[in-house]
């Protein structure tokens, strides 16, 4: 069996993997590359692989970087399987045919240019119609169903605690006698965020592939940074100002808004402090409506808010705006508010708008909540510029800026190495991807000298020939038939306690004539139940 490294090697954008068995060719992620122009540019190059030939894709999780290319996968003719989450197919609906949009844009833009210069012109990398004709090829599951796809070849998502739906990958290949599991790692996020549950652990794997985006930082408390949230939005509103907050219209959005739905629903916040909150992005309002039918895969403390009927994405001060019209009319509003609005890194979107009329402001405050590229609008306030650029005028910058590391999605240095050794075999090598080269070998160099495991940092087009050994597969050992009866029964009283407080009923549904060849089958069909109770709830509440 071959892995090849297709993108972020050595670098964090681009994810794309493929593993190729003597029986089956499977991707891993179809990423897109974002950063500088030389960079971007690698987007518009044809696969190094005939999609045409791919059997499955499978999708850790719905960012751009990891799902950016399916489209242009499916364009250039695969017709394979895409599985994934069902969180994750759903964010794809609304980020493929965003990004589609951003494509359509970027084409017509540049083809303006093109004509007055008398130059052919250029086609869009891909079309709304196919990111539209790419989700048909989507399959969802839920965290921890066994899936086989095919004979050879057998997964499963754990949760990687980094935005909804996002997964760690458990890939076990069979070939001939023998068998390999894979661990990819996806992007991993902190533990005890909002919303979503923390980071899983993995028992064990034969091969590890690792993010590595902050191997060498560690970040503050997302509590603290919370904290000076608040601070920040009620001193900018004691004195008048408008807070602006550039933020990812995917998952650092809906976090906000959870945070802020904790510190107004469950303190007591004096009325006149309850200030408007906007959140001024049309994406990150299909985002919103996403989450909430995703309910299933939420943390404990917000699935308990949910049961006792108090949607997180939703309280008095809180409105959502989609409309050009009112997201202009912000702008003439003289009272204090907070203003959340995309893009993250104000390269694009309505947050430029907000920005050239609130810059000038001293009274006003600025709060960045994630990584600022190099380049970007945002990097430069927060070197400290005293004029920008704006929409095509100079605007003074007089307005307080704050970072608050602590809201990053990724796990830090500490973390990604917790995970790793929390495997209770050693993996026989770990390869080190999705990281600019110094993060990854300051990682490497952790990982190698204290848990004793050989690491690769691969470069891009790197083809490595996985020796095979002989591991058991999830039917054989993972799940033993009575861990696994005793999982089912497990998942089986948890749903009857919630029939049961629902209807109280006192019906006995345990059945010990169940056969062991149906578990798995059952097991799935619970987890599908389980999800659907949870939809069922968020209808409910308020
Ligand atoms: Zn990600």
């Amino acid at each position: 069996m071959d892995i090849q490294f297709f993108g972020s090697a050595k670098m964090v954008t681009g994810s794309n993997f493929l593993i190729t068995t003597d029986k089956s060719k499977i991707l891993v992620d179809c990423g897109m590359f974002q950063g500088s122009n030389e960079i971007e540019k690698m987007n518009f190059l044809d696969f190094p692989f005939d999609p045409k030939e791919i059997n499955f894709l499978i999708l850790t999780h719905s960012h751009i970087d990891h799902s950016g290319r399916i489209p242009k996968l499916v364009k250039d003719g695969f017709r394979g399987r895409i599985i994934s989450t069902k969180a994750t197919r759903d964010l794809c609906e609304i980020m493929l045919k965003d990004s589609a949009n951003i494509q359509e844009s970027d084409a017509r833009w540049e083809n303006k240019k093109r004509i007055r210069a008398g130059l052919p012109e250029v086609e869009p990398l891909y079309t709304t119609a196919d990111a539209e004709a790419s989700l048909k090829y989507f399959e969802p599951y839920y965290y921890n169903q066994d899936i086989n796809i095919g004979d050879d070849i057998s997964i499963r998502f754990k949760d990687a605690g980094h935005i909804l739906g996002s997964s760690i990958l458990e890939l076990w290949v069979k070939e001939g006698v023998s068998n390999t599991k894979i661990v990819f790692s996806g992007d991993l996020g902190m533990p005890g965020r909002p919303i979503i549950n923390n980071p899983e652990f993995i028992e064990d794997a034969d091969y590890v592939i690792m993010e590595s985006t902050y191997g060498d930082t560690i970040h503050e408390p997302f509590e603290e940074s919370t904290k000076e949230l608040i601070e920040i939005i009620n001193r900018t509103a004691l004195r008048g100002g408008t807070v602006l907050i550039p933020s990812f219209a995917i998952g650092r959005t809906q976090e906000l808004i959870h945070e802020l739905n904790k510190y107004y629903e469950y303190n007591d916040v004096e009325e006149y402090m309850k200030i408007p909150i906007y959140v001024d992005s049309p994406l990150g309002v299909s985002a919103t409506e996403v989450f909430v039918k995703n309910s299933y895969d939420f943390n404990k403390e917000t699935r308990e808010m949910i049961l006792k009927g108090d949607n997180p994405f939703t309280f008095s001060n809180l409105r959502y705006i989609k409309s050009q019209e009112e997201s202009i009319l912000l702008n003439k509003a003289n009272y204090p508010k907070v203003i959340i609005s995309s893009s993250g890194m104000a390269t694009a979107g309505r947050i430029r708008h907000h920005l050239k009329h609130n810059l000038w402001n001293p009274l006003n405050s600025l709060i960045f909540i994630g990584y600022q590229a190099e380049g970007s609008l945002g990097r430069i306030l927060l070197n400290g510029a005293k004029k920008v650029k704006l929409l095509g005028e100079e605007i003074n910058v007089a307005l307080e800026i704050y970072d608050l590391e602590g809201f990053s999605a990724h796990a830090d240095q500490k973390m990604l190495i917790k995970w790793l050794s929390r495997f209770s075999k050693k993996p026989k090598k770990v390869f080190l991807v999705h990281g600019e080269e110094e993060s990854s070998k300051a990682l490497s160099d952790i990982i190698e000298n204290e848990l004793n495991i050989e690491t690769i940092i691969p470069s891009i087009g790197d083809k490595i020939n996985i020796e095979k050994d002989y591991v058991e597969m999830w039917k054989s050992t993972n799940m033993s038939s009575l861990k696994l009866k005793e999982d089912i029964e497990n998942e089986l009283g948890n749903v009857y306690n919630k029939f049961d407080a629902l209807f109280n009923r006192t019906d006995d549904i345990y059945d010990d004539k169940v056969l062991e060849k149906n578990y798995h089958s059952l097991k799935n069909k619970l987890i599908e139940i389980q999800g659907q109770l949870m939809d069922l709830n968020i209808l409910i509440s308020k």
